[in-house]
């Protein structure tokens, strides 16, 4: 069982050839609702990838909210412990472009209500084999799931902000993509960003697109796993697909370059899929890509 600590929303998505600059209009291709958010899709990937998975979060009471809670039951995930609470969801308003890359704007709605775990949150979560965190949630409450956690804690530092050092203290395994790494540490090139990020945290993978993953650990293991070549149509959650099979692959005790393998399998196919959650490759189609 891994816990999700983390921001559901409705993903609000159109598909146009060239994202259109300040002052201009362009059509669009298509438009799809779709539940996403990178807590939720997180706990969707977990699910699918092949282990039990608890969300822990809310959602709003507008129409939206009953859409998320089914997506993330529906996939077979634990909602026990997600709210419900007065005024909106979370909305992503993301723009995918002819090449597959996006561009998102994050409406917090119920995801900034929430606050650190209560009692029955923290016994859900600590009778899990990992944690895993985003920070599409407040702060505050990140930082009070995973100091009080007492199992692994696997960060995705996403989107971008400071890290308070209480929460790095905190943090097992940190997965930024290459941007974010870059931003945490000021330096560009994904190597130098991993061997300083290992000042700060016990293990680091950086994702790094279609150019696959990085990992190393204080313990100087090191490793580099390309992505297979795919044709990407939406790379939309492919790092939360990514984290949440590597965290599945690590709870199953796989060795560190077979549990990126795995994850990089996982997050290929997602990007040949349009959407988030629906994207999200099941444990067979994974485990038919590594044969
Ligand atoms: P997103 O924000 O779109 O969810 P990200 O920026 O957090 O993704 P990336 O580094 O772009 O993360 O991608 C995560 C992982 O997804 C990569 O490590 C890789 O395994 C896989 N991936 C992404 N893009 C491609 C691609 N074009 N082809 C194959 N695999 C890909």
């Amino acid at each position: 069982m891994i816990s999700v600590f983390g921001s559901a929303n409705m993903d609000l998505v159109a598909y146009v050839s060239t994202a259109p600059r300040r002052g201009e209009t362009v059509t669009g291709r298509a438009f799809r609702a779709v539940p996403g958010g990178k807590g939720a899709n997180q706990a969707i990937a977990v699910a699918r990838a092949g282990a039990g998975a608890a969300f822990l979060g809310a959602v709003g009471a507008d129409e939206f909210g009953p859409v998320l809670r089914e997506a993330l039951a529906g996939a077979g995930v634990d909602v026990t412990r997600l709210r419900t609470v007065p005024g909106p969801s979370g909305i992503a308003h993301i723009v995918v472009d002819g090449d597959g890359g996006n561009s998102i704007i994050v409406i917090p709605g119920a995801n900034g209500t929430v606050t650190g775990p209560d009692a029955a949150d923290l016994a859900a979560i600590r009778r899990s084999d990992a944690l895993l965190l985003q920070l599409e949630l407040p702060m505050d409450a990140v930082v009070a799931a995973a100091t009080q956690a007492e199992v692994p804690v696997v960060l995705t530092p996403a989107p971008a902000r400071e890290l308070p050092g209480e929460l790095l203290a905190a943090v097992g395994l940190l997965i930024p993509n290459e941007h974010e790494a870059a931003a945490l540490t000021g330096l560009a090139d994904p190597q130098e960003s991993l061997a300083a990020l290992l000042d700060l945290v016990p293990e680091v993978v950086i994702t790094l697109g279609a150019a696959g993953a990085i990992y190393g650990s204080r313990s100087g293991e090191r490793a580099r796993v390309p992505a297979p070549p795919v044709r990407a149509v939406d790379t939309t959650a492919a790092g939360d697909t990514f984290a949440g099979a590597l965290a599945v692959a690590r709870a199953e005790g796989r060795p560190h370059r077979d549990a990126l393998r795995f994850a990089t399998a996982a997050a290929a196919l997602s990007v040949q899929r349009e959407g988030a959650g629906p994207s999200m490759p099941a444990r067979a189609e994974i485990e038919a890509t590594l044969a």
